[in-house]
């Protein structure tokens, strides 16, 4: 795919952008035109191709300036990291589409049409071409690696490229056995103990089976299934431990007879392989304690540019004294001062909570409304400061 062909979709994107003056539009505005707008300009081209480094890197930079000021060419501060915009509201970030992981999400229905076993054209054609004798269709992808075409080349990749993910796509699929006809009994990871060659090498080094399926590796008595494992010798006796071992795992394993195996996605209800799934599950973090802090910041009812300012607030991105001398733009640390008071540095919390005047402000306001609400909760500016110091 070459760079210019790319080139005319940053152009458009571009462009776009251009003509919404973004200067004129609220903070909010600019998060719905992000999402809406520039999301679904290139979606066709990244669900076939995968989008260049360098391509990815001017089209994040074309909206990461129009989000925090529009389109004007002079530098604005950038206040809350990308990769925290791109993070689900819950999660602390505005919802925006990480247009690398999208890509990946989007390329992945690929691996998603093989496991389905499609039995379309395009599979016929795959399979033809790159499927090697009776192996499942996860082994050739994996092995897809550096042969082919460039573009099938990409589609086997994908699997490494996630931010440190290695296997994010791979690992997201599991076999449900029938029969065992497709499934490789010591290199698929069809069971709980996980891939059985890495679980118990020095087993299948003496495998006499070692390319064998699972339905090569017993026998079906009327209606049951009895394990037989061939070895190349007679096995010593720590060796015999670890065939007993080996036998615990497999005890619980149930085959089905003229079934087929069937490969799901582990992250969708029914198994199948969704763009929206894989794009939640790369970009969940583990950070469920703030969830709820963060989930009440966008209030429907409320105009999303309040929403949007009380995000950075939370996170302590706002342009108070103290982060304007941070950033370098105040030189002067004895201009730090709080603007209302005169008698204590200006950050979030002073500023929108603790300063006299601010303290008379809420209180005035809480006597109009009559509420005897434990207003600040558990503190939420200064929750959202922990969730930055701990998420860097
Ligand atoms: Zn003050």
């Amino acid at each position: 795919m070459r760079l210019s062909f790319w080139q005319t979709l940053v152009d458009s994107m571009k462009k776009k952008l251009l003509s919404w003056k973004g200067k004129w539009l609220s903070f909010g505005g600019r998060i719905t035109l992000l999402n809406s707008v520039l999301t679904s300009l290139p979606v066709f081209l990244l669900s076939v191709f995968l989008a260049p480094k360098s391509v990815v890197r001017t089209m994040e930079k074309i909206r990461r300036d129009f989000l925090w000021g529009g389109c004007e060419e002079s530098r604005k501060v950038h206040w809350v990291s990308w990769e925290m915009v791109c993070k689900d509201r819950h999660e602390g970030g505005l919802g925006v589409k990480s247009i690398r992981t999208f890509n990946l999400s989007l390329l992945g229905k690929w691996w998603g049409k093989l496991a389905k076993g499609e039995v379309g054209l395009w599979s016929r054609l795959i399979k033809e071409k790159y499927g090697v004798g009776n192996e499942n269709w996860m082994s050739w992808v994996k092995d897809g690696r550096g042969e082919g075409s460039s573009w099938w080349k990409d589609v086997c990749r994908i699997d490494v490229l996630g931010e440190n993910r290695n296997g994010w796509l791979s690992n997201g699929f599991e076999i449900i056995l029938g029969d065992g006809e497709e499934v490789s009994f010591w290199w698929d990871s069809w069971c709980e103990e996980g891939v059985l060659a890495h679980r118990f090498p020095r087993l299948y080094m003496l495998s006499a089976g070692m390319d064998y399926k699972i339905k090569q590796m017993g026998v079906w008595i009327e209606d049951k299934w009895s394990w037989t494992l061939p070895w190349r010798r007679l096995l010593l006796d720590r060796e015999s431990q670890a065939v007993e071992e080996l036998k615990k795992v497999l005890e619980s394993t149930k085959l089905y007879q003229g079934r087929k195996d069937k490969w799901v996605w582990k992250f969708s209800m029914d198994g199948c392989y969704t763009t929206r799934s894989c794009y939640s599950n790369l970009t969940v973090t583990q950070m469920k304690s703030h969830k709820y802090v963060f989930g009440r910041v966008w209030n429907p009812n409320a105009p999303t540019k309040v929403c949007g300012f009380n995000w950075q607030l939370l996170l302590n991105r706002v342009p108070t004294k103290t982060n304007l001398f941070k950033r370098g733009i105040i030189k002067d640390p004895a201009e730090v001062m709080c603007c209302l008071c005169q008698e204590h540095v200006e950050d979030c919390d002073h500023l929108f909570i603790t300063c006299k005047v601010t303290v008379e402000i809420w209180n005035r306001c809480f006597n109009c409304v009559q509420t005897d609400e434990d207003w600040l909760g558990d503190g939420v500016v200064s929750s959202g400061m922990d969730y930055m110091a701990h998420s860097k």
